[in-house]
C-alpha cells in the first residue's frame, strides 16, 4: 500500500509519522508531476485551506485530484483538509470569491467555527466504529453543519459534526496526526484496504 500526503502547506510531516510508524509507504505531492506515481489514498493535512486551495489550483492539481477522488479513490482530510473537501463551505469572506478547493463530499461546513478564545481545545470522545475514546485536538477548527444522506456522520463533540464519511471519503475538523493515538488513521487504512 502507498499513500500520497499533499505536501504543499500545513501539518503534512505529521500524518508521515504516523504512516511510517503503522509501516505503510507514503511520498510527498508537491507538484503534478508526483501526482502521476501509483498510489492506494490520499492524505490531506491541516494547515490554511485558502492557501492549499490557491497552490492546488496554481499547481494544475485541482482536477486531477479531484477526478481520482470522484472515481473512488480513498481521500482522508483534517481540518484545513475537511474544508478543501467540502461541497459548500461557510465563514469566507464575503466579498472575496471562494477559495478554490475539490469539494467532492457531501457536506456544509463552517470554518473557524469555535471563535478565537477556543481556538485550540482538545477532547476525548467517541468515534462510530472505533471502541473507547478518541483523543482530538482542535486548532481553530471548522465543523460540519449539514451532511446529505449520502455521509455517514461519526463523530460529535458539544453537539457539532466533528468526523464523518461518504464511501471512501473519511474528514476529522480535530487533527489525529497530532495524537500518539493511530486509530483514526487504522481506521482509514481499513478503508483503503477494503475498497
Ligand atoms: N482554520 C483553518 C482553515 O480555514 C483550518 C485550521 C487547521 O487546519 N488547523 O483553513
Amino acid at each position: 500500500m502507498k499513500i500520497a500526503v499533499l505536501a504543499l502547506q500545513g501539518a503534512f510531516l505529521e500524518h508521515e509519522m504516523i504512516l511510517r510508524r503503522l509501516g505503510v509507504d507514503c511520498f510527498e505531492v508537491r507538484q503534478k508531476q508526483d501526482w502521476q506515481q501509483q498510489k492506494d489514498a490520499l492524505i490531506i493535512p491541516g494547515g490554511e485551506s485558502t492557501t492549499q486551495g490557491k497552490l492546488l489550483d496554481e499547481l494544475g492539481l485541482l482536477s486531477p485530484i479531484r477526478e481520482e477522488i470522484e472515481h473512488g479513490l480513498p481521500v482522508f482530510g483534517t481540518c484545513a483538509g475537511l474544508i478543501l473537501l467540502s461541497r459548500d463551505v461557510e465563514g469566507n469572506s464575503t466579498s472575496a470569491p471562494a477559495p478554490p478547493r475539490l469539494g467532492t463530499m457531501q457536506i456544509a461546513t463552517a470554518r473557524n467555527a469555535y471563535g478565537r478564545q477556543l481556538g485550540s481545545f482538545h477532547v476525548e470522545a467517541t468515534f462510530e466504529g472505533i471502541e473507547g475514546k478518541i483523543p482530538m485536538t482542535f486548532i481553530r477548527a471548522p465543523y460540519i453543519k449539514e451532511v446529505t444522506e449520502a455521509v455517514e456522520v461519526l463523530a460529535k463533540v458539544d453537539n457539532r459534526i466533528v468526523a464523518a464519511r461518504q464511501e471512501n471519503q473519511l474528514v476529522t475538523a480535530f487533527h489525529p496526526e497530532l495524537d500518539i493515538d493511530t486509530r483514526v488513521h487504522e481506521y482509514f487504512l481499513n478503508i483503503v484496504r477494503n475498497r
